[in-house]
């Protein structure tokens, strides 16, 4: 199959040689189309900084593109240059960035027309007409070299090193967690103890952001023992398997929890989350479950349970710039903390022709190497 890829991204204007690249393509109208190809490399100059992928992570989002349920190729193109989760190094100097910098970039792009994106916050962008590096309209880091205004570029210090591609998903994590305190701080609020339901990357990240919180903290997987249950002990967590243990029974034990993170992507879990909490509890729902199917809910725990304890549930998507500040910070300080763990996130490596292994993957995070 062959796609091509046009576009002001790709097409250095004026230039006599395109020079070419590769990058991992995908038609998002045609199911399993995922493919390396080669493409036009960026445009240099003008206001971008030229940046060489050293790492792009893989999650739920790219597999959901990758099946043909997601995303959108740039205005007049077909194809899309996946990747969402960078880590790059700065190619030259300019732009208030040197040769050999490392850096991450945000995702979301402005609508261009809305109050929210207007200040800066296109995580809560009220239009829904935002662009998403290799999601929505917009090529992502998937490929060779990436072009990047530096206003979208967020340095990755040295120390963080490679762990600097867990900066997206920490982000996402960050901004849950910041709506949490948010929500939590309307009335008075002594956060002690948690529950993050999933240990994928984002149940894991969440789980420790709110160990560093000095939270007592649960997190649930499906089943007991492996490396997701060392890696949640490692931090002073403790795994609980659904298999063995109800979420409702461990919350009766606890007498319910102050905050719930659910990043499993279960819908019913997601609407269960509220019997789980404390007075003032505060559930965030981080996890997409798109099944069209029904759930459902003790009708006395939603309409007596929720008011008279003065519970909140909230969805968050994506992140603003203060998250991603907060994101390779607190990884930073994570990984000084609990080195051999952090180490332990990123399972596996492949190049960007094995990408399939990495879609594959079911440990906590995968990632394709591109240098
Ligand atoms: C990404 C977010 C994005 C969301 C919806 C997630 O996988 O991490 O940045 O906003 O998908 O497109």
């Amino acid at each position: 199959m062959t796609l091509e890829v046009r576009g002001a991204d790709f097409s250095p204007p004026g230039s006599a040689i395109i020079r070419r690249m590769q990058a991992l393509l995908t038609d998002p109208a045609t199911p399993h189309s995922t493919h390396v190809g080669n493409v036009a490399e960026p445009a240099t100059g003008g206001d971008s900084v030229l940046v060489r992928p050293l790492e792009v992570g893989v999650c739920g989002t790219d597999r959901e593109i990758s099946e043909g349920l997601f995303g959108v190729p740039p205005d007049g193109e077909d194809a899309l240059v996946l990747g969402h989760e960078l880590l790059g190094v700065v190619e030259r100097d300019g732009r208030g960035f040197a040769r050999g910098d490392l850096v991450t970039a945000t995702v979301r792009r402005s609508c261009g027309h809305c109050e929210a994106c207007a200040a800066g916050a296109p995580d809560a962008c009220l239009t829904g007409d935002y662009l998403e590096r290799g999601i929505t309209r917009l090529h992502g880091f998937a490929g060779e070299l990436v072009a990047e205004s530096p206003d979208h570029l967020v340095p990755v210090p040295r120390s963080l090193g490679r762990l600097g591609v867990l900066a997206e998903p920490a982000s996402i994590c960050e901004r849950g967690l910041r709506h949490v305190r948010a929500v939590g701080a309307r009335q008075p609020w002594g956060p002690r103890r948690a529950l993050v339901i999933g240990s994928g990357a984002i149940g894991m990240l969440a789980t420790y952001l709110l160990r560093m919180d000095g939270l007592e903290v649960w997190t649930a997987g499906r089943s007991g023992g492996g490396e997701k249950a060392q890696l949640v002990e490692a931090c002073g967590a403790r795994p609980v398997a659904t298999s063995d243990t109800p979420l409702s029974a461990l919350a009766d034990d606890v007498a319910g929890f102050d905050v719930v993170i659910e990043a499993a992507g279960d819908a019913q879990v997601m609407l269960d989350t509220v019997g789980l909490l404390r007075r003032n509890g505060v559930a965030c729902l981080l996890g997409i479950d798109g099944r069209p199917r029904e759930v459902s809910i003790d009708g006395r725990v939603l309409g007596v349970d929720a008011i008279l304890k003065n519970r909140a549930l909230f969805g968050s998507v994506n992140a603003n710039r203060v998250d991603w500040s907060a994101a390779v910070e607190h990884l930073d300080q994570a990984r000084a903390r609990w080195p051999e763990a952090l180490e332990r996130f990123v399972g596996l490596r492949v190049p960007l022709d094995s990408f399939a292994d990495a879609f594959g993957y079911r440990g906590v995070k995968a990632t394709l190497e591109l240098g």
